[in-house]
This record gives C-alpha cells, structure tokens and sequence, in this order.
C-alpha cells in the first residue's frame, strides 16, 4: 500500500505509472488531475503544449509534427506578476499580465488558469515560430554513404592474476560489437535502439574515428573508415562529424559560442577567414540561436541552448554524415521537440545523413527512416522503422517494445519480463546472445536447445529487412503486435 511520487519529465512514464498528475510550471502547480484527464483532456495551455512537444508511439515525422512550446521558462528572480506562463501563453491577454490566477476546480480537476474552460485545444494554430518545415520522405534507392560489413570491435581486457600481468593468460576480450553489417542511403536516418551497454555508443565511436575498429569493413563515401582518426584524412573527417548526448564535455569552458563553432571552419578551411563570423552567426540562426550569442560562454547557456551549439558546431564542416549520440535524452520534452524538429531541417536542407541513438523507442520511430535494434554487440534486426514496430519482430525487439513508455494510459501493451540480467559481453553466450534471456525460444522443436549451440541465420523478411533468429519466419510473424493504441491516438 506504499504510496509513490513519482518526479519525470517523461510522460511516457507518468502514463505508464500514475494514478493522479500535478503539472508544475515555474514552480506552480498549474494543473492537478487523473492521468487519463490529464491526456485526454488536458485543460491548461502548458499541460496541452507538453503534449504536443511528444511523439506518439507509431507516429512518424511524415506524417505527424513536434511543436515545441515558444520561449523559455523564466528564471525564478524574473517571474511575470500575473500568470507565470502568460509570456508563452498563446492565449494570454491583458488580465494575465496583471493578476496571477489561482488553483482552481474546473470539471473535476484543478486548473490554475483564467480561462480554461473558454479554450479548445483543438483549434490551436500553431504560431509560425513553432511551425516545423515539412519533411520529404527519404530516398531509400539513393546510392549508400555508409557501408558496414562484419565490423568488429574488440577490446583486451587484462585481469589481475600474475599470470595475466605478465601476458601468459589467456587473452580476454569484450566484444562490444560483433560483425555489424549494414548501409545507409544518402540523406537517410539510421535509429540504433537497445539496452545500455549493447554497443551502440561503441558503434558510433568507431564509425567516427574515437576507436579503431578490430575487424570487418567499413566503408564510408567509398573510403576505408576501419582505422582511427589519425590514420583518416582530413577530408574524411570533415565529413563525418558528431554530436555528443553531453555537450558540456566536448565544450572548451574558455571559448565562447562563437569561437567553439568556428573551430572547425578554421581547422578545416571551408571558410575564408574573413566570412568566418558571417558563417557562424548565419549557423546560430540556423539553430534558432541569435547573433546575441557570439560571445556568450558555455555557463550562461541553458542545457538546449548549448546542445544547438553543439549541432551547429556539428554542422560547421557541412558534413555529409552526422552521428547524433543520446542528442535529446537530457533535454525537457519542450527543448528535445524543438532539437529533433532543428535536426530534421537541416537534413532537408543540407540532405545530411544522420545515425541516431535514443533509448526513446518514440522518438527513433519518430525520427528515423531505419532502425537497427542492438543486444549485446550484435545487431538482431534492422529494417524500415514502421517494419521493426510490427511483426514480424526478433524475440529482443518484442520484448523492448513491450517496456516502451508510452504517452498514452489508453494504450494496451503486453509486458514482457525477461529472466535475468544482460551477460557479460567479455564472455557472452554461445550460439545466440540472447538466448539466456529469450521467452521464444521453447517455440522450436527442440525446444530452443540449437539456440545455446548454433549462430542463428538471417531471416529476410523483404529486401530491406531482416531478423537474426533460428525461429522461422511464419512463426516470427505469428506473434501478436505487443502495443495496440487507443482508439483517439
Ligand atoms: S491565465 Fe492566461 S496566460 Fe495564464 S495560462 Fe491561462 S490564458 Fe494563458
Ligand atoms: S535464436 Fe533462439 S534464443 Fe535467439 S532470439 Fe531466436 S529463438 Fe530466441
């Protein structure tokens, strides 16, 4: 009978685990309701912008919007007088400015708003600084950029035995990833999914030249990329480019915004000298950041703020192919809105490439044209993302679809619990990685004793999508879909 409160900015998860929600804003509480009001009907002007900035399960970029709620939330010495969010209130008018609205009820639920009960969420109009650019669908015929083939990285791990001190051991390795194989059309999105510590973060570093890769090939524009940065030519390295889930550690505290951007037009000459703070203040603009911010220090950015710096100084070199790591994990639903709807402008302007890692399942789908769902190093499916979210899945893909939040309380979800905890990837298990874990596998007619032993093969499911699994195909498609949304989503 213990009772939870529970604190995110995720409402995936505040659908999945509430009962009753408070919205706070500014340090109110705006709004106070059960969570199936709070998304069915949510009756202040944040509370319905919140839920506008999330992507639903399923929804895609061509065919639903993120509109990010306009301007910042006020820093607590500058608080308006009247209502908080009056300053970002598409509804605001003069009396909001001047006398600040209590709690009050409204239908059952609490509202601290003057005049909730007089706006319909569903004639909104977006104001044209949230509007987002439309997207064209990716050109899946367009010739590949990025060409992997049974890329490995492998790394020597030294125990503390004498013997391992003084190299007679046997050599241990972790394989962080196994035999990755994959290529990315031009100007497409690749969303890598899976579990912390399945590799995904070492892929990226190795595809950018952190790491050299331990085997396999890697191709990009043509170009052998299997070796690290040092062994890769500028050109090469002006192309490839990177935006960590961090900013703050890839930011020289010193520099200002401007100089952090014009780094790489200085290092690699894509500028002349003299245009260089015409170029850098054209690529603030470009991430929605004013002239203003020139020679600003990273401390006196907001954490949105300096992750647009962080793309723009990605975007400095006008790469063709731009790694995003965990890019909006760390960001309020209102600012990763606003992120992801910059990151899908620039592709269409620039046709960049883009790899994309999120632990957000909405948001990959959301975001991406293709996505490869990872389990301890070794890729387990890939495929077009509206293939990966309906059957056929690998036995994985189910089961993390099954533990996706999902903004939505209406949806039904089947849950799957998996046995145990993930292996150790410096001796993962033989045959199948997953199949310590796997609920499926009692489906083949040994009982899944082949998965313990044998790799398993590819299944192809189209040209374009495939499953690593021993269960045949017809038995992969059979399993029901894991999330059935509610009817008005
Ligand atoms: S009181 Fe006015 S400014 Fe505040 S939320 Fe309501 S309409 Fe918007
Ligand atoms: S190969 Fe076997 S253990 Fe691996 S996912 Fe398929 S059924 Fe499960």
């Amino acid at each position: 009978d213990t009772a939870i409160m529970y604190i995110t900015h995720n409402l995936g998860v505040v659908a999945r685990v509430c009962n009753r929600v408070g919205v706070m804003y500014a340090g109110e509480m705006v709004e106070r309701a059960t969570v199936e009001e709070i998304f069915a009907t949510p009756q202040h002007p944040y509370t319905q912008g919140l839920i506008r900035c999330v992507p639903r399960l399923g929804a895609t970029k061509l065919e639903s919007v993120l509109y990010p709620i306009r301007g910042r939330v006020p820093p607590p010495d500058k608080r308006p007088v009247g209502c908080v969010f009056a300053p970002r209130c598409d509804y605001a008018r003069d009396r909001c400015l001047e006398e600040h609205p209590d709690l009050r009820p409204l239908n059952g639920i609490m509202v601290r708003c003057h005049y909730a009960e007089e706006i319909d969420p569903q004639a909104w109009t977006p104001p044209e600084e949230v509007a987002p650019p439309p997207v064209a669908t990716a050109d899946r015929q367009a010739e590949p950029i990025l060409e992997l083939n049974g890329l490995r990285k492998y790394y020597r791990v030294v125990g503390n035995s004498l013997r391992d001190v003084l190299g007679l051991g046997e050599p241990k390795y972790v394989k962080a990833v196994e035999g990755a194989t994959f290529s990315v059309p031009k100007g497409a999105t690749l969303g890598i999914v899976g579990e912390s510590g399945c590799g995904k973060s070492t892929l990226v570093k190795t595809i950018i030249g952190l790491e050299a890769s331990t085997s396999g090939e890697a191709r990009f524009l043509g170009v052998d990329i299997t070796q690290d940065l040092s062994h890769r030519s500028e050109e090469i390295i002006r192309e490839l480019q990177m935006v960590f889930q961090n900013p703050d550690s890839t930011m020289n505290p010193s520099y200002t915004v401007g100089q952090q951007i014009a780094r790489p037009m200085q290092r690699f000459k894509t500028v002349p000298k003299e245009r260089i703070r015409q170029e850098v203040i054209k690529l603030l603009e470009a991430v929605r950041l004013s002239a203003n911010y020139y020679d600003r220090l990273p401390r006196q950015l907001s954490g949105g703020e300096k992750q647009r710096v962080g793309i723009a100084r990605a975007l400095a070199s006008y790469p063709d192919l731009i790694l995003c790591d965990e890019p909006v994990s760390a960001l309020d639903v209102s600012v990763q809105a606003a992120v992801l709807n910059l990151l899908l402008e620039i592709q269409q302007k620039y046709g960049t490439t883009m790899l994309f890692i999120a632990h957000d399942l909405s948001v990959v789908r959301f975001f991406s044209d293709y996505v490869a769902v990872m389990y301890l190093g070794q890729i387990m499916e890939i495929g077009p993302s509206e293939a990966i979210y309906a059957p056929p899945y690998h036995p994985y893909t189910e089961a993390l679809l099954s533990a996706v939040p999902i903004p939505d309380p209406k949806a039904r979800q089947k849950h799957i619990r998996l046995a145990g905890t993930v292996p150790s990837a410096i001796n993962p298990p033989p045959g199948c990685r997953f199949h310590t874990r796997c609920p499926r596998r009692q489906l083949l007619p040994d009982g899944g004793q082949i998965c313990e032993t044998e790799e398993p093969p590819w299944r192809q499911v189209t040209e374009e999508h495939r499953i690593f699994c021993h269960l045949p195909l017809e038995t992969l498609r059979s399993f029901e879909p894991v999330i059935t949304p509610s009817v008005e989503a």
